[in-house]
């Protein structure tokens, strides 16, 4: 059963009925309006609140506003471990979270300190350049022996990797390309 349907239906017609209800009684609607939004008889009994409180909703809206706009940013910034206020802007999990120093699996619930900079850093550039090194070998493999990876069956399961990485890595390379969607359809086959 879709509730959604059903009840924009039904918000569609309750206005439809409002509407026409309006234009029926066309004249003491009006009128009611009139009187409650100050328009006629001015000093009435509505003078006090638009002049008074009813003249300050708009400024309602305005914090309104931006306290949703306060809302929006503490939840974008702040740590996204469940019940924690601190600001996380340290990344975890290729930035899927946004985490404080204390609940970033890397830093252990302290500081990050020079020491574990430096290492996290060496890490970091350590695996990149292993990363690096891999796809250079992926596409060395390749660009050599593109017809080998065909003919035999059996030196095609190590090329498997190899095949599904190399768009990614030789994506601009025109001799590639071709190399590349051969290696799994032969891996299909088998
Ligand atoms: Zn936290």
């Amino acid at each position: 059963m879709k509730w959604r349907p059903i009840i924009a239906g039904g918000l569609a017609c309750a206005a439809v009925a409002g509407v026409a209800l309006w234009v029926v009684h066309a004249n003491p609607v009006g009128h009611w309006l009139e009187v409650h939004t100050g328009t006629v008889n001015e000093p009435g009994p509505y003078y006090g609140f638009w002049s008074g409180f009813g003249s300050d909703l708009t400024e309602f809206a305005v914090i309104g506003t931006i306290a949703t706009g306060v809302y929006q940013l503490v939840k974008k910034y702040n740590c996204h471990y469940p019940g924690c206020w601190r600001v996380g802007n340290h990344q975890a999990a290729g930035g899927q979270f946004s985490l404080c120093y204390r609940h970033h699996p890397d830093y252990q619930g302290k500081k990050p300190n020079a020491e574990l900079i430096q290492r996290l850093h060496r890490e970091h550039l350590e695996r990149q350049a292993a990363i690096h090194g891999k796809l250079n070998e992926i596409h060395q493999r390749l660009m050599t022996k593109p017809a080998a990876a065909d003919r035999a069956a059996a030196p095609a399961a190590p090329a498997a990797p190899a095949a599904s990485a190399a768009p990614s890595a030789s994506s601009g390379n025109a001799q590639a390309g071709p190399g590349a969607p051969d290696g799994p359809s032969t891996q299909r086959g088998t």
